[in-house]
């Protein structure tokens, strides 16, 4: 779902997200590939953040993760 507004961690007006955890409204360059805000995120890289979307969305889909 897609909305314009406020980023709530850099202030910019753009096209938002909700963090999954927090429920923070933020644009997409604070917005992880996770779904999860970078403070959420926190030190936590993009590469192990898109290796968990990756699982998710073959597990959601009911195919081998070792694709
Ligand atoms: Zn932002
Ligand atoms: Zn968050």
């Amino acid at each position: 779902m897609d909305l314009t507004g406020l980023c709530d961690i850099c202030g910019k007006a753009a096209t938002v997200y909700t963090c999954g955890l927090c429920g923070r409204r933020v644009c997409r360059g604070c917005i992880t590939l996770g779904g999860v805000c970078k403070r959420c995120a926190g030190g936590r890289s993009i590469k192990a953040d898109s290796k968990l979307v990756r699982d998710r969305v073959l597990g959601d889909r009911g195919l081998d993760r070792r694709i």
